[in-house]
């Protein structure tokens, strides 16, 4: 037990024959070592090809390909950068307000505020713990009230890769004429009735960063409907130059474009990235089998099999009353090391609690597992309950706070091995005072 592996919950994984290492050599022969080059325009037709690709509604039974749709990729140096670029090219602009989920990673709203825009904070319905679209459409004619102005682009998330209501998103998005900007980063591979995530709104986040479905080590990507639009990001990713023999500016632009050493490892995951996502539901498959008959322990799963996720992370809730060993000793240390294996604490905080917390019981299960070797981590705290966001507005139905306080993250990368599944249940069941 002693010499255990710490078991992440999604660490980078590379593909057995070496083809990231083989296209990134390509990159330093030929000295292609700059933000653009044959492999990220490769990356880009890879991604292009992935992303356009439909089968037939899961829920239909077989699985016909039908004709596939004809979307654009632009490679991003993040997906933060993606959601910065794709709001510009909503239109957003100062003094303006963008619908996003409140239950996500601050990377879907943080640049809202880059732009001087406001976001505007729904929070989620319990099936998908995604964007409630009931809550959506009530904002979106409050803000009209309140303002005179309609929000300017809404962002609903896929949460731990689970899709959102496609459908009743896009039809209220349509009703009022606002474009959706997908946030699919933790979702690459998901898809909604057969079609991918990312490809439904007029614009889609793609995220590479080193703990997501694939990795460039950073890196993101935008989808977009056509040639003329990926144009206009790309121009945007390049600090907007005009096309004089000189540096000329009519624009801000920004140095967002992803680089061709980046983009080669890319080029080696595409090669593998079916594998990955058909491990993530397979680990996804076997924590519900084997976490069915325990007391107090619900395993967060789709709840129609038109809502294929990618299971990115796979995620449980514990019953409040659940009593978790050390429980009576949760918070009682401020942390000064890393949570998991990220990147440890940059900025210390002088103490161990705040206003909104999980409970006690998940903060307990999480040290035991940590004392296991297993991370473990609360899910998202909402973004409308962050300090940071005091002043922003919010229609909210309680859902994702109450998500946050009973939620946790299991592993469930490459790396992740059944047996690990195995060990991991039985120290949540060895966890749990009977
Ligand atoms: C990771 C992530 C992003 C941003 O991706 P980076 O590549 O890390 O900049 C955006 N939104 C969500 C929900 C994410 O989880």
């Amino acid at each position: 037990m002693t010499d255990r592996k710490m078991i992440y919950l999604c660490l980078a994984h590379m593909s057995d024959e070496g083809w990231e290492q083989k296209y990134v050599k390509e990159a330093f022969d030929t000295n292609w070592v700059v933000p653009l080059g044959p492999n990220v325009y490769g990356f880009e037709e890879d991604l292009k090809a992935f992303v356009n690709q439909r089968v037939a509604s899961l829920a239909s039974g077989d699985m016909p390909t039908l004709s596939p749709l004809n979307k654009e990729v632009v490679a991003l140096s993040a997906g933060t950068a993606a959601v910065h670029l794709g709001l510009l090219a909503c239109g957003v602009g100062q003094g303006d307000e963008v619908c996003v989920q409140s239950f996500t990673f601050c990377a879907s709203s943080h640049p809202i505020t880059y732009l001087g825009a406001t976001p505007v904070f729904i929070d989620s319905e319990p099936t998908t713990w995604n964007m409630d679209p009931d809550l959506l459409e009530k904002a979106i004619l409050d803000r009209k009230e309140k303002t005179g102005k309609y929000p300017k682009a809404i962002v609903p998330v896929a949460l731990y890769g689970m899709p959102y209501n496609c459908d009743r998103i896009m039809a209220i998005a349509n009703k009022y004429g606002i474009p959706v900007l997908e946030d699919a980063a933790e979702g690459f591979g998901s898809r909604y009735k057969g079609q991918v995530l990312g490809t439904f709104g007029r614009y889609g986040v793609l995220s590479f960063n080193g703990n997501k479905m694939i990795t460039t080590s950073g890196g993101g990507a935008l989808v977009c409907d056509n040639a003329e639009l990926k144009n206009k990001i790309l121009w945007y990713a390049t600090q907007a130059r005009e096309a004089y023999p000189y540096y000329q500016h009519e624009a801000i632009g920004y140095n967002y474009r992803m680089s061709n050493i980046c983009a080669g490892i890319g080029r080696g995951q595409m090669k593998i990235v079916n594998d990955h996502i058909a491990h993530h539901k397979h680990v996804q498959k076997m924590y519900e089998d084997l976490l069915r008959d325990v007391e107090g322990v619900t395993v967060h799963s789709a709840p129609s099999p038109d809502y294929d996720s990618n299971y990115w992370l796979c995620t449980i809730c514990l019953d409040p009353a659940l009593r978790i060993q050390g429980q009576e000793n949760a918070y009682k240390e401020v942390i000064t090391s890393a949570v998991g294996g990220a990147a440890g604490v940059i900025r210390a905080v002088d103490s161990a609690t705040t206003d909104c917390q999980p409970n006690d019981n998940v903060e307990a299960l999480r040290l035991f597992m940590l004392d296991k070797k297993v991370e473990a981590r609360p899910v998202w705290k909402p973004m409308h309950k962050q300090p940071v966001y005091r002043n922003a507005p919010a229609y909210v139905n309680g859902v994702s706070e109450s998500i946050f306080k009973v939620g946790m993250c299991l592993p469930a990368g490459p790396y992740v091995s059944d047996d690990d599944v195995r060990y991991i249940v039985q120290c949540i069941k060895e966890a749990i005072i009977r």
